[in-house]
């Protein structure tokens, strides 16, 4: 039975315009096991195309070719992948080589498809290599040898999974006359000393010359099939070039025979068979992705764009949350319930009109009404306590906060100072937040001063320097004094109020050091508001209370109040951190909306970036692809190889993105801790696995569509593909 065997073969190409070409007809021939044989023949004559066939990358032909006595047309996908990698060495006019590798791993390539272990690759490798002379090149890249060195790489390649034919296309095409012979050398020995079939393309008949036949084709006919009888084979030489290959594994000879005349034993051979790891795959990746390190950096700072502007939006998100939870901190205490209005219903709803900022206040009718069934429910509790709204013993106080930005400011004007230097024009400090003085604020909350009454406030320690003095004791030791104006509205009408006033203390409120902060008596307040009432000639009312303090004395009868509020008075907030939660959260709502809209966005922008530069680089590497296939590389592994490189690029951009947040954050942290005195800002280290969860999601979905792209390109073409 002959190793190879060809009966009517016809090759027809189908044109674009649906008419076909027909680039072989009617081939018969055979060969045996350790012939070198010459295929001559004019350019376009058909040679490449009558490789491509017995190779096992063209199916599509019509007749039968026999391998071992196998029909090839039978061959499943998988049985044709395994015939490529392990019958079949090609070896290409144009080396074929992969760039990103070493000459090592240009070789070993083909046992990295079949799983084979590290040591024994290399090792099996270097062998090879050793004996076509290169053992002083495996470490270099491709670019970085001569062409009849490249060659021999690719002969080493092609040998290295000790394959029964070796298919070389012009292998001295591109070579000078000198190296042209060491190449035939060694092709010659493979076929004498080896016993394989040679089958090589040439143009010179002088290459020819040293063949054991010779077949020309013209026109897609054989028109010669010539026996050199004068032949001289090669004696076995050990020293020189390879013996009897020393096989991978025991079991690799049978297994290959066998899977090609395809017996029953094969399939549990086979399950032992390896194929392209994930592990080996990524390493490929690596080496591809260093290669163009310049290119795949840029791409991953690109992708990091998003996953920073994620990352920052979201320790934004919690370091202001944070913020807001330490100035409730502020104002709170635990032998207190603080009832404010939650500009809900009853139900829960959002009442209308509510803005969350302006302060909510409350009738009298209602602090009562309030009270009672607080009072009912402390009753049906077994509890002694009662809230007392009256009297001498009354233990509800009233309180109003008003968190509205811009609606008040102070005005300092500086002393004169008598020595007739220029005086800075006063600029009036808008306050962030006035609050009247809660009924458990102590000396201890202040910095310097007393707690202030009438015709005074207190201030942040912003103030400070707003008045150019150094320390709080100067502020006060200096008899600041400002007008403070604030307007805001109530039951419809505005209230405006202009007072000179004393500051009476610098006070210790956390967070809001370097912001002006204004607490003032509430009796005062009051005051104020019936002066600019009367002022305005309308009845004067009086200020009502935003807040109402009742002091339990008692963190249990606290929380069970609180707790009470939060499921039966859904219109009311137990405490100041709930108001301001909830303040908070309406107000971040749509801020968040809005950044969850512009980070999806950049994300897909990211996603479109990924998949154009992937679908660019399964353009750019279409050669590799179509190498990749001709030593047998299933769909699966060259899938394999481009998803686990978009993998890759996942991870690089979401460690980027990463590395930039952590840099940004602290710049940013660092710009504001300067102009506002605090940081807004808290990463939480699951917002990192959040980015490289995301960049590696992203990343890999961009992969899909240019990795199957790449693994059903047809390998003849991807071959041609310059
Ligand atoms: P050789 O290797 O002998 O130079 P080829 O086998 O490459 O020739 O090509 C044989 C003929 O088939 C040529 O005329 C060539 O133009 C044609 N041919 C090769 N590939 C294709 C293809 N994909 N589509 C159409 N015609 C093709
Ligand atoms: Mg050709």
């Amino acid at each position: 039975m002959a190793e190879l065997e060809l009966k009517h073969v016809f090759k027809d190409y189908k044109m674009e315009n649906k008419s076909k070409f027909t680039a072989l007809t009617d081939i018969n021939i055979s060969f045996e096991k350790g012939e070198l044989v010459s295929i001559v023949g004019e350019s376009g004559s058909g040679k490449s195309t009558l490789m491509n066939l017995i190779g096992g990358l063209d199916s599509d032909y019509q007749g039968i070719i026999n391998i071992d006595g196998k029909d090839l047309k039978s061959f499943k996908d998988k049985q044709l992948d395994d015939y490529r990698k392990k019958k079949i060495g090609f070896v290409f006019q144009s080396f074929n080589l992969i760039p990103h590798l070493s000459v090592l791993g240009n070789v070993s390539i083909a046992l990295t498809l079949s799983n084979v272990k590290e040591s024994v690759k290399n090792a099996k490798a270097i062998e090879i290599l050793t004996k076509l002379g290169l053992k002083e090149h495996i470490k270099k890249k491709p670019t970085q040898l001569s062409g009849g060195q490249k060659q021999r790489v690719a002969i080493a390649r092609a040998l290295i999974n000790d394959p029964d034919i070796i298919l070389a296309d012009e292998p001295t095409g591109a070579l000078d006359s000198d190296t042209t012979l060491q190449i035939l050398d060694i092709l010659k020995d493979i076929a004498d000393t080896q016993n394989k079939l040679v089958i090589m393309v040439t143009h010179s008949e002088k290459v020819a010359k040293i063949s054991s036949r010779i077949v020309e084709i013209a026109d897609g006919k054989i028109v010669r099939d010539e026996l050199k009888k004068d032949y001289v084979k090669n004696k076995p030489n050990p020293n020189l070039i390879l013996s009897t290959n020393e096989k991978i594994n025991d079991t690799k000879n049978n297994d290959e025979n066998e899977q090609i005349s395809g017996t029953k034993k094969t399939k549990a051979k086979k399950a032992k068979e390896g194929h392209l790891t994930f592990l080996s795959a990524l390493k490929l990746s690596f080496h591809n992705m260093w290669a163009s390190k310049t290119k795949n950096f840029l791409m991953a700072i690109g992708v990091s764009i998003s996953l920073i502007a994620l990352i920052l939006m979201l320790s934004f998100g919690s370091g202001l949350t944070g913020y807001i939870n330490d100035l409730a901190q502020d104002y709170t205490n635990p032998n207190y319930v603080t009832i404010s209005k939650s500009g809900k219903d009853k139900d829960g709803n959002d009442l209308e009109g509510n803005t969350g900022f302006l302060p909510q206040m409350f009738e009298e009718a209602e602090v009562n009404e309030i009270s009672n069934e607080l009072n009912t429910y402390l009753e049906s509790k077994n509890e002694d306590f009662r809230i007392i709204t009256e009297g001498e013993n009354k233990n509800l106080t009233y309180g109003f906060s008003m968190p509205t930005i811009g609606a008040g400011t102070i005005l300092y004007t500086p002393p004169e100072t008598g020595d007739g230097g220029e005086v800075t024009p006063p600029t009036p400090q808008m306050i962030l937040y006035t609050y009247t003085t809660p009924p458990y604020y102590t000396e201890d909350n202040l910095i310097a001063g007393e707690m202030s009454g009438e015709n005074e406030i207190m201030l942040s320690s912003a103030a400070i320097e707003y008045f150019g003095y150094e320390t709080a004791e100067e502020v006060i030791e200096n008899d600041t004094h400002v007008t403070l104006n604030i307007n805001f509205t109530i039951d419809g009408t505005e209230i405006k109020i202009t007072k000179e006033v004393r500051v009476s203390a610098i006070i210790d409120v956390s967070v809001f050091s370097s912001m002006m902060v204004m607490y003032l008596d509430y009796d005062f307040l009051n005051d104020c508001v019936v002066e600019a009432q009367n002022n305005e000639g309308i009845l004067p009312t009086g200020l009502k209370p935003s807040l109402l303090f009742i002091n339990t004395g008692d963190e249990r009868i606290t929380d069970l109040i609180n707790g009470y509020i939060k499921t039966n008075r859904k219109d009311l907030s137990g405490s100041v951190e709930e108001q301001l939660a909830s303040m908070f959260s309406e107000m971040m709502s749509t801020f968040s909306i809005a950044l969850a809209i512009i980070s999806g966005i950049s994300l897909i922008v990211a996603l479109i970036m990924i998949l154009v530069v992937l679908y660019m680089s399964v353009s750019e590497r279409t050669k590799e692809i179509g190498v990749l296939k001709s030593i047998g590389a299933r769909k699966k592994d060259i899938k394999l190889i481009f998803s686990t490189e978009s993998l890759l690029i996942g991870v690089l951009s979401g460690l980027t993105g990463i590395v930039c947040s952590l840099i940004l954050g602290g710049i940013l942290s660092l710009v504001f801790k300067v102009l506002i005195g605090f940081a807004p800002i808290a990463m939480m280290w699951y917002y990192f696995f959040i980015a490289l969860g995301l960049s590696v999601i992203i990343s890999v979905l961009a992969g899909l569509y240019p990795a199957s792209k790449a693994a059903k390109l047809d390998p003849v073409e991807s071959l041609r593909h310059e």
